[in-house]
């Protein structure tokens, strides 16, 4: 089995310090113990060199096509090592678009090579594994770090210097790797795809903003911004309620553009219908919001922007949101 490995910077390329520039690809597997052993042919490229912050869509959008000529031309799957504070968000991008059997995993490090326990070379095993396994097919993308199997759709960064940061607060992991062996314990449903070839152009004008709500804001922050963006996720209080005051604000920008009402609790989804109060689900569903459902502000805002990069109007957003959500 072939799988690539495609390198994308992160801690995981971090060198020690007072060493220049980071670890490529090839440096970065020949530190991992047991991979050489696998029966797996790994492919390695080396694509970008960055923190995962500067990561932009287009630029994971041509992983993607890397990746589907990879596997086009034999690869049985796919691993990307990239930084991990946005990894949550392109792995989301990825699932949305990619249409292979192959699994497309991605994976990371929370500490730096040179660190006591640096958990990149664990992490990086098991994803290769992941990748490797006929279990792990038809899942789209799938997020491996500390032996366990996230679905891209559900996994969240939850803590900030934790090896253990990645979990999915609303449904737990997929699977798990134990032993070097790929037990897969959960299905979820697959969707179709949306097209990964997104006109590069569309993409830089579908900026979609986010705002979070808090306590006693007036909504200042969203003045003008019908000018600026083309669409607006508001991550709400508890199960997508907003103060009072910003109601006919957000109502109002919601003629303009796709505005989508998410949670900023973390996991559980927004209601749509049990609190009737100025700004509550029911009266922002009233006013044109758009029910972001299970789906956290960051997935939200990376649907949204595709979405709209690829032509959706209202009814098709709605629609999505109303599948993915
Ligand atoms: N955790 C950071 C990231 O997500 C690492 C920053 C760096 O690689 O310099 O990429």
């Amino acid at each position: 089995m072939d799988v690539v490995l495609i390198a994308l910077g992160g801690t995981i390329s971090v060198r020690a310090r007072g060493q220049e520039g980071r670890l490529t690809g090839a440096e970065i597997t020949a530190a991992v113990p047991g991979l050489e052993e696998l029966d797996t042919r790994l492919d390695v490229r080396d694509v970008r060199s960055v923190p995962s912050g500067s990561l932009t869509f287009g630029q994971i959008l041509d992983v993607v096509a890397i990746a589907a000529e990879a596997v086009a031309a034999g690869a049985g799957g796919v691993v990307v090592t990239q930084g991990t504070d946005t990894l949550e968000e392109t792995a989301f991008l990825v699932d949305l678009v990619w249409p292979h059997e192959a699994p497309f995993v991605l994976t990371g490090a929370m500490r730096q090579p040179a660190m006591a326990g640096a958990d990149g070379p664990a992490n990086v095993l098991a994803a290769v594994l992941v990748a490797a396994a006929r279990e792990a097919r038809g899942r789209g993308a799938l997020v491996v770090l500390n032996d366990e199997i996230h679905a891209a759709r559900w996994v969240r960064k939850t803590h900030s210097t934790s090896p253990a940061t990645f979990a999915s607060p609303s449904t737990g992991p997929l699977g798990r790797v134990v032993e070097g062996r790929v037990r897969m314990l959960l299905d979820a449903p697959r969707r179709p795809p949306w097209p990964a070839d997104v006109d590069r152009e569309r993409l830089d004008r579908a900026r979609v903003a986010l705002h979070v709500v808090t306590l006693d804001d007036d909504g200042t922050q969203l003045d003008g911004l019908a000018a600026t963006h083309a669409g607006l996720v508001v991550a709400g209080f508890g199960a997508g309620h907003v103060p009072g005051v910003l109601a006919a604000r957000l109502g109002a920008l919601a003629e303009r553009m796709p505005v989508v009402l998410t949670s900023r609790t973390g996991s559980g989804s927004v209601l749509r219908h049990t609190y009737q109060a100025p700004g509550s689900e029911s009266d922002l569903r009233r006013r044109g919001l758009i029910d972001g459902g299970f789906l956290d502000p960051y997935k939200a805002r990376v649907l949204l922007r595709l979405l709209l990069a690829t032509g959706s109007g209202r009814a098709g957003i709605e629609d999505a949101f109303a599948l993915m959500g």
